[in-house]
């Protein structure tokens, strides 16, 4: 573009030189005539007209001289024909040069006259008489005759000034020209050569431009080439000739680092031109990364291939890290989440079975975090041993949950896989050259796939079943085996407004304190009461804690909640006594949370000093579970607590796994034996046993025994016999309203 536009310019820069020339040769032949006419016409005429006039004065002068004798006759006549010699001479001449023949005839004749009177003077004065009064008056006729003479020859002299005049205007006119073309040429030549100049300067810097873009390529750490049509390589950089040279192949042949199929991705790319063509590729041992870009102004493509192995293996490592546990080696949750959104996509039909592993939290108390892992390790082996790797997966959910995915599923095959893992399960693991034993929990649920739902929400919900089922199973005691059923599924959907409606329930006043009797055995008299927490919900009404303290205690409602009952069973007993009631003793559930708070025992001083109940009147429940937690603080808070004066009990006992001997170690009063030992009493002769163990161990420590959940006078016998000290249960009284417990409560005493 660039180039052909200073062609244009040479071209046009070219043809006007040329006009200028001829112009200038023109103009300067023309000057050159003018001048040689002045110097062949013009200046010789006016030399011959001052001639003609020397011998028109010497004629004059020799015709005075001969009148008045000074000259001879002789010499008279002689001079007078050389005169006359050369007036015809210079007037023959004067006829070719002058333009007018007029003048030139005008002056002939005026000079034919002046001869004529010179013949007259001569032959007057020749006569042998002299009449010397006609030779004065023919004398007298000369100067008139000269000066007619001296006329014509001015009028001559001028038309020949007039010429010459005339001809300096011209060639000066000629030259005026000539200098504003020459002018005008050189201004065009100075305006050529300053856009020629600045063209160059362009041109150059183009080049410079290029070569230095040309780096990018030339410089590049990763392969470039440009390939034509057909896919030959017209160039490749030299990262290219490096990367071949790792690969261990020749050096020159660029073309093999391309792939087999690369004409099919050059058709794509010329067919889609609007945007760069990638894709991926192997190559001995390394994954290319390669660009195709088509240039349609070229017809070529470029081509940029990039080594991305090491990136690709740390994406697959991510992707390891992302998807696998890697203590087991077994796909995580996430991966689970996939595979069964996968499944849901495909409607494959198939089992999803939660397993967990019981007694992980007492394992962890007595073995640490890194023992149980080990442990954890182990289970999962043993469960991926017993795998059919073609119609069953096993995951680590996370901690001691692991989930098995069997296809295709159907409800009799997960039973009877369950009942193979619990089989399995039974045999001690060795950790430590302990002998651990443990039990499973197994949740199924069956997969169905809704069309049209979303397949990661289905997958979730299918996890959700499952995990619901187990937890049935967890809650009564583990080590067997659920389905998932539709009323699990509306419990769980329960939970969630539970969970938002429970966040106001304290502000709302939507909780109130039943009052359960606590009763001497031997003289059946009210000795004391547990307060038990209730809901009054809106819509559900009254709602019983063993469904929203759980849920309290996992969302952590339970701090507010507890520190609440806390608060109002100091107070209704303070009123009681206030109102002249024998003193009892009010029994207040905690709950583990509460319990591992620092801020317990200033809770109970505020309960306290705020209701103004002595301290000997309260009573804590705590359970075993909460004290096996960390014995050394456990020890520490009872102690606190208890020398406040305040009773303290263990509630549920014999549900958890620690022995009688193990409560030596605790500052309790008092042991509340669970309901589940009473229930079959007395037919239940193991039950019957334990009880009896409980009250004795708990004698010989010197606590005091409660028997929890005595419902018939069989029971209450039983425990007189066993020498329980006091009963709890329905028996005696359901846990009552306040307004109910103060009748009761007056009633008894
Ligand atoms: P718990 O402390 O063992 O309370 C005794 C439970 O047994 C009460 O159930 C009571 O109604 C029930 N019960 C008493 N006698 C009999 C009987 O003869 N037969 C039968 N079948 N049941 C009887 P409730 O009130 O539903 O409380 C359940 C559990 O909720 C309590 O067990 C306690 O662990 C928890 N809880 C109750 N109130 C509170 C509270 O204020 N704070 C905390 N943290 N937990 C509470
Ligand atoms: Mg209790
Ligand atoms: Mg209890």
């Amino acid at each position: 573009m660039l180039q052909r536009r200073i062609w244009w310019v040479f071209l046009l820069v070219l043809a006007v030189g040329v006009a200028v020339s001829v112009r200038i040769i023109t103009l300067g032949d023309s000057v050159q005539a003018v001048n040689r006419m002045f110097i062949a016409e013009k200046l010789p005429l006016s030399q011959r007209i001052g001639e003609l006039r020397g011998v028109i004065a010497d004629e004059e002068r020799l015709l005075y001289e001969y009148y008045s004798y000074t000259a001879t006759r002789d010499a008279f006549q002689t001079q007078r024909a050389l005169n006359r010699a050369r007036l015809d001479a210079i007037v023959d001449q004067l006829e070719k040069d002058v333009d007018s023949r007029e003048q030139v005839r005008e002056l002939r004749t005026r000079l034919i006259a002046l001869d004529e009177l010179s013949d007259e003077l001569s032959k007057t004065l020749s006569s042998k008489v002299v009449n010397w009064d006609l030779a004065r008056a023919i004398l007298a006729q000369v100067k008139p005759k000269v000066r007619q003479i001296e006329s014509t020859l001015a009028a001559m002299s001028a038309a020949n000034q007039r010429a010459v005049d005339m001809l300096g205007n011209d060639s000066r006119s000629s030259v005026s020209t000539m200098v504003r073309w020459v002018i005008g040429f050189s201004v065009l030549i100075f305006g050529v050569a300053f856009f020629v100049g600045y063209y160059v300067v362009a041109i150059i810097r183009e080049g410079m431009e290029r070569r230095r873009l040309a780096m990018f390529a030339e410089r590049n750490p990763n392969p470039v080439l440009r390939l034509g049509t057909t896919g030959e390589v017209s160039y490749a950089n030299p990262a290219t000739a490096e990367l071949l040279a790792r690969l261990n192949l020749p050096p020159n042949d660029s073309g093999k680092l391309l792939p087999e199929e690369m004409q099919h991705h050059l058709d794509e790319a010329r067919l889609n031109q609007a945007s760069n063509r990638q894709f991926e590729y192997t190559l001995g041992k390394l994954t290319l990364e390669c660009t195709v870009a088509y240039l349609a102004d070229f017809s070529e493509f470029h081509v940029y291939i990039k080594d991305v192995t090491a990136r690709r293996e740390a994406e697959e490592n991510l992707a390891y890290q992302a998807f696998f546990d890697p203590a087991t080696g077994l796909p995580n949750q996430y991966r689970l989440r996939e595979d069964l959104g996968k499944a849901v996509e495909q409607q494959r039909a198939g089992t999803v079975m939660m397993i967990v592993a019981d007694r992980e939290q007492e394992i962890f108390e007595s073995l640490g975090a890194v023992e149980t892992e080990r442990w954890l390790v182990k289970v999962a082996l043993r469960l991926r041993d017993g795998i059919n790797e073609n119609e069953e997966t096993l995951y680590r959910f996370g901690g001691n949950a692991f989930v098995l995915v069997c296809w295709p599923g159907d409800l009799a095959g997960a039973q009877r896989r369950a009942v193979q893992l619990l089989g399995t399960a039974r045999r001690p693991l060795h950790v430590e050259r302990r002998e651990l034993f443990s039990t499973l929990s197994i949740g199924a649920a069956l997969m169905k796939s809704a069309a049209g739902s979303d397949p990661a929400i289905m997958a979730e919900a299918q996890v959700q079943q499952a995990a619901s089922a187990c937890n049935r199973v967890r809650r009564a005691g583990g080590n067997d085996f659920a389905v998932y059923d539709e009323a699990m599924g509306r419990a769980a959907a329960n939970t969630l407004r539970m969970i938002t409606d429970l966040q106001h329930a304290v502000e709302n006043q939507e909780l109130l304190l039943h009052y359960q009797p606590k009763v001497d055995t031997a003289s059946g008299r009210l000795v004391g009461m547990e307060a038990l927490v209730r809901w009054m919900h809106r819509e559900w009404g009254m709602i019983s804690p063993a469904e929203f303290i759980p849920v309290a205690e996992d969302t952590g409602m339970i701090v507010a909640i507890g520190r609440w009952v806390l608060r109002e069973a100091c107070r209704q007993n303070a009123a009681w006594q206030k109102a002249g009631l024998q003193p009892i003793r009010v029994a207040v559930n905690l709950s583990a949370r509460q319990f591992r708070s620092d801020n317990l025992p200033a809770e109970i001083d505020e309960a306290l000093a705020e209701s103004g109940l002595p301290a000997s009147s309260l009573e804590l429940e705590i359970t075993e579970s909460m004290v096996m937690e960390d014995p050394e603080r456990v020890i520490d808070l009872l102690d606190r607590i208890r020398s406040r004066g305040v009773h303290l009990s263990l509630d549920d006992f014999g549900t958890g796994h620690s022995s009688l001997a193990h409560l030596k170690r605790f500052p309790i009063d008092s042991v509340k034996i669970d309901r589940a030992f009473i229930k079959d009493m007395p037919g239940n002769i193991d039950d019957v046993a334990i009880a009896k163990t409980i009250v004795a161990m708990a004698k010989a420590l010197d606590l005091s025994t409660v028997a929890e959940g005595v419902e018939t006078d069989a029971q209450l016998e039983l425990l007189k016999t066993l020498g329980c000290d006091e009963i709890q249960g329905y028996l005696f009284s359901r846990p009552l309203p306040a307004d109910d417990f103060l009748a009761y409560y007056r009633a008894k005493f």
